[in-house]
C-alpha cells in the first residue's frame, strides 16, 4: 500500500471552486493558499461571476457557503462538496445536488465561541443584566431580584457538537439542562437530562425559562419556534435562536413578546439576512439582534479540513464530518 504522502504526490492537481452567492470568498482562498499550495483556486462569489470558474470540467473541490443552484451538477469531476460553516442546509437544498461527498465543518473553537454566547445570552437575563446596564448609564444603584441557577430551567434544542457543548457549559454553572434530540443520548453530562424525538417535545418545552435552539434546519426544524412551541414554555420565558433563521416564525415571536408568553429574544439568525434596517426587531426593546456572529470558525481550520478531506476521498479513506443528505444534516 502506498503512503499517504506518495499517494497525494502522485494525485491530479486539485482545481478548487469557491462558490457563494452571498459572501467573498478571499479570506478561504487565502487560507487554503496555504493548506493546499499545489491547488489552483477559481472564485464565482459575490466579486465574481460563473465565467470566473473557467472549464466546469475542470473542478474537482467545491468549497461552499450558499451555492447558485444547480451549479454543482454542471461539475462532471468534482470529488469533494466541502461546507464552510456547519450547517448544509445551503447546499442540499440543491435539487440538481450531485451525487459526490459533503463535509461541513465541525470544529472545538466553534463550539466554545457558540457556549460563549449562549452562556452570555442565558446569564444576561437570567440576572437581569439589561437593568443594571440601563442603571449603571443612570448612576443608580439598585438591586434586582435573584433567582438562584438552580432555580432557572434551561433547555437546548440540538444537542449536537454545538448543543451539547453548550448545554455542559449551562450545566457547569448549576443551571438544570434539558436537551432534545432527535435520537435518545445515553451519555449526557451531569446536570443535562435528555429528551428524544417529537413524542417527549412537549415534555423538554413545559416550564423552560429559556431555550435555545440549535437545530439543524431540515423540513423538520423548519418554523420550530413557533406559537405552539411557546406556549408550554414558563411565562415570560427567554428565546435565543441560534439555529437559522427559518426555524423562526417573526409574527409569532412578535406576537408572543407582546402577550408575555415571551419576556425577551435574543435572535442571531433571521428569515431574511441581511436583517432589513426597517424590521420591527431592531428596536424593539425585548429583542437583542445580532448579525449571525454567535461562533465563527478560522479561515485556516476550514483550509486544513477541507484538505485532509480531499486527501481521503482521493484515497478512499473515511472522511471527516460527512453528511449524510438523506437526513438533511
Ligand atoms: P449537529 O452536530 O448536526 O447536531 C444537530 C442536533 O440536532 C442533533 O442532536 C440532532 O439529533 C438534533 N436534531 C436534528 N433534527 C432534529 C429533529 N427533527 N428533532 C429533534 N432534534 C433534531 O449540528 P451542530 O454542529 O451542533 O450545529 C447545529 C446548527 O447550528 C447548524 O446546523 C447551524 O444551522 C447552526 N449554527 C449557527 C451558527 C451561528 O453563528 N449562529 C454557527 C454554526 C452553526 P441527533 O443527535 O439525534 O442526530
Amino acid at each position: 500500500m502506498m503512503s499517504m504522502s506518495t499517494s497525494i504526490e502522485s494525485m491530479p492537481q486539485p482545481v478548487i471552486a469557491l462558490l457563494s452567492q452571498t459572501i467573498a470568498m478571499d479570506h478561504v482562498a487565502a487560507a487554503l493558499k496555504i493548506a493546499m499550495p499545489e491547488a489552483q483556486v477559481r472564485f464565482c462569489d459575490i466579486n465574481h461571476s460563473r465565467e470566473d470558474l473557467g472549464h466546469l470540467a475542470d473542478i474537482t473541490l467545491a468549497v461552499c457557503w450558499q451555492p447558485p443552484e444547480g451549479l454543482l451538477a454542471q461539475m462532471p469531476n468534482l470529488r469533494l462538496i466541502q461546507s464552510l460553516a456547519a450547517g448544509v442546509d445551503h447546499i442540499v437544498t440543491d435539487p440538481s445536488l450531485p451525487d459526490v461527498p459533503l463535509c461541513r465543518i465541525v470544529d472545538p473553537h466553534m463550539a466554545s465561541g457558540m457556549a460563549a454566547y449562549v452562556v452570555w445570552a442565558v446569564t444576561h437575563q437570567h440576572r437581569h443584566m439589561g437593568a443594571y446596564l440601563r442603571n449603571d448609564l443612570e448612576g443608580k444603584w439598585a438591586m434586582e431580584p435573584v433567582t438562584p441557577a438552580s432555580q432557572y430551567q434551561v433547555g437546548v434544542a440540538g444537542l449536537g457538537a454545538l448543543g451539547l457543548h453548550c448545554a455542559k457549559a449551562l450545566a457547569a454553572i448549576g443551571y438544570p439542562v434539558r436537551g432534545w434530540s432527535r435520537t435518545p443520548k445515553n451519555d449526557l453530562p451531569s446536570g443535562v437530562t435528555g429528551y428524544a424525538g417529537e413524542q417527549n417535545l412537549q415534555a423538554f418545552l413545559t416550564g423552560l425559562d429559556a431555550l435555545i435552539c440549535l437545530l439543524p434546519l431540515t423540513t423538520a426544524t423548519e418554523g420550530f419556534l413557533c406559537e405552539k412551541t411557546f406556549t408550554p414554555l414558563a411565562k415570560g420565558a427567554h428565546l435565543i435562536n441560534v439555529g437559522r433563521g427559518e426555524q423562526q416564525v417573526e409574527a409569532d415571536i412578535l406576537a408572543a413578546l407582546d402577550q408575555g408568553q415571551l419576556g425577551f429574544a435574543t435572535l442571531d439568525v433571521f428569515e431574511q439576512e441581511p436583517l432589513p434596517a426597517e424590521h420591527p426587531f431592531w428596536r424593539h426593546p425585548q429583542v437583542f439582534v445580532s448579525p449571525h456572529i454567535a461562533t465563527r470558525t478560522a479561515p485556516a481550520v476550514i483550509a486544513a479540513q477541507t484538505s485532509s478531506n480531499y486527501a481521503a476521498v482521493l484515497q478512499g479513506l473515511p472522511l471527516a464530518n460527512s453528511v449524510d443528505i438523506s437526513r438533511g444534516y
